[in-house]
C-alpha cells in the first residue's frame, strides 16, 4: 500500500507542517492511514499524527473525519474530555500524492490491549464501571451535544488516557530525545511490558496458538495486577461517525457490534451506539466478545447473529424482527429465523454466573445495567444520558468523585424513575 494513492512512508526525524512536527515513531495503522507519534515543537508536546492515504476517497474521507472532528472540538470543554481533540490539520506532499494530515492529542493503548494485557479474563468489575462512565459521557456529548452517531464503538476505538504528568515521571528521563517513547505515561509503560512479555513469549517458542484469544499457553500463577492503573479512556476514530439526520452508510459497525435494526436494514439512530456499548461492557467484564456470529452449513453469518441475540435475549418481537427491509431474508411471517430453528436459550445472568463465575449478585446486577442497551427495540434502549444515571454506575464508590461532576448530565434532572429499566 506505499504506492501512489497509498500511505506515504515517513521515517523517524521526519518533519510535518514546516518542520512543526517531527516523527518519533508508529503508533499504529488502519485501512485508511498510519498514526505517528510525533512532537510538536511549538507547544513543546507528543501529539499522534494521522497520516492518510493519498488517493481520492481516502482524501474524502479524513475531510469527512476532520469536518466531524472539528466540530466536536468546538463543544464545551468539560464534556468533550472524553472524545479525543483534534489539535491542527495540513496536506502534506510526498512520493505517493497529496495526504491529509490529522494532528490529534496523543493517547495510550486501546482497551482492546488493556483486556490482552489482562489475559482476555476480564477486567475487575470497579474498572469495568469506571471505563464504561467514561465511554458514556463521550458519547452523551457526542449524541446530546452534536447529534453524531459513532456507529463504529468497540475496544479498539477507546484509547487509554494517562493521569501522570511526564515531565514529573522518572521513568521517563535517560531516553534519548528523538526515539524517546513516552514511556513516562501508564500507557507507554504498559505497553513496553507487553513487548517485553511478547518476546519472551516468542523465545520460549509457545507454539500452541489454538487460534482462539486467550489460550496461549499462559504460565501459571503470573496474574498481572492492573488494579493500580487508573483508568480513564477516550472514545477515537471519527472516520465513521455521522450525524443522525445525514446517516450515509446502510451498513454500519464492526460485525461483533452490530445493532439488530443494522443487519434488519431497519433504519438507525444513537441507539446503535448504546449496543455496541453494551457488547465492549461484556466484553471488558468477562474478555470475551458477546457475539461472535458464523457461517453455518445452510445459513448466512447474519442470521447467525440473529439466533446469537435471540438465545441470550429471547424472542424478537414479531414487530421488530419484520421492520427491516431485509426481514424477509431471515424471518417468516410468524418472526421465526427461517434455517435456524432450533435455538438454546441461556439469558445473560445465567451466562454470567455459569460461564464467567461471576457471583449472583454482580452477575444480577450486571444484567440489570445491560439488558435494557440490548432492548431488540432500538427505542426502548436507554440513552447515554439516562444510563449515567444506573445504579450500577455508582455502586461501591468505585468512580472517583472528580468524575462524577463531568458530565454535564449532573445539570440536568433526570430521576431513576425515568430509566427504561427491564428486570432481566
Ligand atoms: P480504521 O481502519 O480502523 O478506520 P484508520 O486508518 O482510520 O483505521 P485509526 O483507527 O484512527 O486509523 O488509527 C489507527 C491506530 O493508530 C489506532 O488503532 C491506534 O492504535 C493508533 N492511534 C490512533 N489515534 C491515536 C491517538 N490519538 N493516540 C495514540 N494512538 C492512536
Ligand atoms: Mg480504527
Ligand atoms: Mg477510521
Amino acid at each position: 500500500s506505499y504506492r501512489k494513492g497509498g500511505y506515504h512512508a515517513v521515517r523517524v526525524g521526519d518533519q510535518f507542517a514546516g518542520g512543526r512536527y517531527i516523527a518519533q515513531r508508529k503508533l499504529g495503522w488502519g485501512q485508511f492511514s498510519t498514526v505517528w507519534l510525533a512532537f510538536d515543537t511549538t507547544n513543546d508536546t507528543y501529539v499522534a499524527l494521522k497520516i492518510q492515504k493519498s488517493a481520492a476517497q481516502f482524501v474524502q474521507a479524513a475531510l469527512h473525519e476532520i469536518d466531524v472532528l472539528s466540530s466536536i472540538a468546538d463543544g464545551a470543554p468539560s464534556n468533550s474530555k472524553f472524545v479525543v481533540q483534534l489539535i491542527d490539520h495540513f496536506k502534506h506532499t510526498g512520493p505517493n500524492g497529496q495526504h491529509q494530515c490529522m494532528v490529534l492529542e496523543f493517547l495510550g493503548d486501546s482497551l482492546l490491549r488493556l483486556v490482552r494485557y489482562n489475559r482476555y479474563k476480564g477486567l475487575p468489575m470497579n474498572k469495568v464501571r469506571e471505563i464504561c462512565q467514561c465511554i458514556l459521557i463521550g458519547l452523551d456529548y457526542l449524541h446530546r451535544e452534536h447529534g453524531i452517531i459513532h456507529t463504529d464503538l468497540k475496544l479498539e476505538n477507546v484509547l487509554l488516557v494517562s493521569t501522570i504528568d511526564p515531565a514529573k515521571d522518572p521513568v521517563r528521563s535517560g531516553v534519548s530525545p528523538i526515539l524517546e517513547r513516552p514511556e513516562g505515561n501508564i500507557n507507554g509503560a504498559v505497553t513496553s511490558l507487553i513487548e517485553k512479555k511478547l518476546k519472551r513469549r516468542a523465545r520460549r517458542a509457545v507454539a500452541k496458538i489454538s487460534g482462539q484469544r486467550g489460550s496461549m499457553g499462559e504460565a501459571p500463577n503470573s496474574d498481572r495486577n492492573i488494579d493500580g492503573i487508573d483508568v480513564r479512556c477516550k472514545v477515537v476514530d471519527f472516520g465513521n461517525a455521522c450525524w443522525a439526520d445525514k446517516p450515509f452508510a446502510e451498513e454500519i459497525q464492526t460485525r461483533q457490534y452490530r445493532a439488530p435494526e443494522v443487519i434488519l436494514q431497519a433504519g438507525y439512530s444513537f441507539s446503535v451506539d448504546m449496543w455496541s456499548f453494551a457488547c465492549i461492557a461484556f466484553e471488558l467484564a468477562t474478555g470475551d466478545m458477546l457475539f461472535t456470529p458464523k457461517v453455518g452449513q445452510g445459513f448466512s453469518e447474519d442470521e447467525d447473529h440473529l439466533a446469537l441475540m435471540m438465545e441470550l435475549l429471547g424472542k424478537m418481537p414479531r414487530k421488530v424482527a419484520t421492520a427491516g427491509m431485509k426481514s424477509k431474508d431471515f424471518f417468516d411471517r410468524h418472526g421465526d429465523l427461517k434455517r435456524i430453528r432450533r435455538l438454546k436459550f441461556w439469558p445473560l445472568n445465567k451466562l454470567l454466573i455459569e460461564r464467567y463465575k461471576l457471583s449472583e449478585s454482580d452477575a444480577h446486577e450486571f444484567s440489570e445495567f445491560l439488558l435494557p442497551l440490548l432492548d431488540f427495540a432500538p427505542e426502548k434502549r436507554p440513552t447515554a444520558e439516562q444510563c449515567l444515571q444506573h445504579p450500577w454506575l455508582m455502586e461501591k464508590d468505585s468512580v472517583p468523585d472528580e468524575m462524577r461532576n463531568e458530565s454535564s448530565v449532573e445539570k440536568v434532572d433526570v430521576g431513576i424513575s425515568n430509566l427504561k429499566i427491564k428486570v432481566g
